[in-house]
């Protein structure tokens, strides 16, 4: 059997896949089986953050995995216990963290919180949690329902957990606040929702109308944290304090892990949230490594530097191709084009893929470029011309 036979045969087929077979990757670039090689501009979603085979990743783990993988969570565990001081302390946030495997999980884990809060800390017991048009929180049955966009809700998967609603954009939240809320659940940048950045005086301006109502503000930078944005996370960026955020996707650099922090900390108490994989020796070794590479990339000023340079060559796309692109949009090296419509963001990543440059969609026909943020300024020049390559014949 090919390696596509076996893969339809005994994988479900619960996404559209390409079957081009990746056997290595190099910072940006990675090395098909047949030696073709690729720039990648979606390091796993958001997930490579610091590249493939980073020195100090592969490192870190090389170590770990000859010491300790993995104990039960009864154990106290060193790299952990690190790892959480490290987020806050960069994040500049007074807070204590769960540590999870997955960023729906991160978000369970925030619900919880959250659902616990509005249970024991108001007579009447408060339960609602609102979302966004627009959003996306995950998979999972709750999470899913959490999703703002109804095409996530089929039929096939309920009845879903009740207390959950969406609305269409920040001023409708004002509206649909009741005191049966607890939470409101956002992203300051919707990524798979077509990389949309929030206003930050939008965000200041609800965050600080429901601290006053005692309405719990849970920001999902699933996607947004870990410097994507440019800062450690988006709430710094947008100089907020959440009650609750969550983290996932660039923390491990490949390794799974989710996390979620809240100032909240008296919350859940021993019996209250468990996980058996989650925050073990490799996970949190690993998303030491990446802060530490991270870190110091945003205090030596490289990681703004690559950010202005990727930025500057993707306005100049738009520009000179305005009549594919109506729009630049992003944060960071979060960032997208818009397409004037689906067909056209379809034929983009098509052709992308011929040309051997590896971007992503997402919602509102965005074209999406999630490159690891150390992605180096000759792999940015060649992501873009094989884009160009790609593009000029639409
Ligand atoms: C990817 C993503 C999730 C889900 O993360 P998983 O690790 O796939 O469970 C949740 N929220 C946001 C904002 C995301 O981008």
């Amino acid at each position: 059997m090919t390696l596509e036979e076996l893969d339809k045969k005994y994988v479900l087929q619960t996404y559209n896949r390409n079957y081009t077979n990746f056997v290595k990757g190099e910072g940006s670039t990675l090395f098909a089986e047949n030696g073709d090689d690729y720039i990648d501009f979606a390091s796993g979603i958001a997930v490579n953050s610091v590249g493939h085979n980073n020195p100090t990743l592969v490192k870190a783990l090389q170590e770990q995995v000859e010491k300790i993988i993995h104990i039960s969570n009864l154990q106290v565990i060193e790299p952990q216990a690190k790892l959480a001081e490290k987020i806050c302390t960069l994040a500049n946030y007074d807070g204590a963290i769960f540590f999870a495997n997955s960023g729906a999980e991160a978000n369970e884990g925030a619900i919880k919180i959250a659902r616990k809060y509005g249970e024991t800390k108001f007579e009447k017991k408060r339960y609602k949690v609102i979302t966004l048009e627009h959003s996306f929180h995950g998979r999972t049955i709750t999470t899913v329902k959490a999703t703002g966009q109804e095409s996530f809700h089929s039929p096939n998967f309920s009845p879903y957990p009740a207390g959950f609603s969406y609305v269409d954009g920040l001023d409708a939240v004002y509206e649909n606040l009741d005191d049966e809320t607890v939470a409101v659940m956002i992203e300051l940048v919707q990524g798979e929702g077509g990389v949309q950045p929030f206003e930050k005086e939008a965000i200041q301006k609800l965050a600080q109308y429901l601290k006053e109502r005692e309405v719990l503000l849970i920001v999902d930078e699933v996607q947004t944290g870990i410097y994507r944005t440019g800062a450690m996370l988006a709430s710094n960026m947008y100089e907020i304090e959440p009650d609750i955020i969550t983290m996932a996707k660039g923390l491990g650099g490949g390794v799974p892990i989710g996390a979620v922090m809240t100032k909240h900390k008296d919350v859940l108490v021993a019996g209250d949230h468990g996980s058996t994989f989650g925050g073990n020796y490799l996970s949190t070794r690993a998303g030491l490594a990446v802060l530490e590479v991270l870190s110091d990339m945003y205090e030596s000023g490289k990681l703004t530097e690559t950010l202005a340079y990727f930025t500057v060559k993707l306005k100049e796309i738009q520009k000179k191709y305005s009549h594919l692109f109506t729009q630049e949009v992003g944060l960071g090296l979060m960032r997208g084009l818009r397409a004037k419509d689906n067909d056209t963001m379809k034929a983009v990543l098509t052709k992308a893929m011929e040309k051997r440059v590896i971007v992503l969609s997402a919602g509102r026909n965005t074209v999406r470029f999630l490159p690891s943020l150390t992605i180096t300024a000759s792999e940015i020049d060649e992501g873009f011309k094989r884009f160009e390559e790609a593009i000029t014949s639409l």
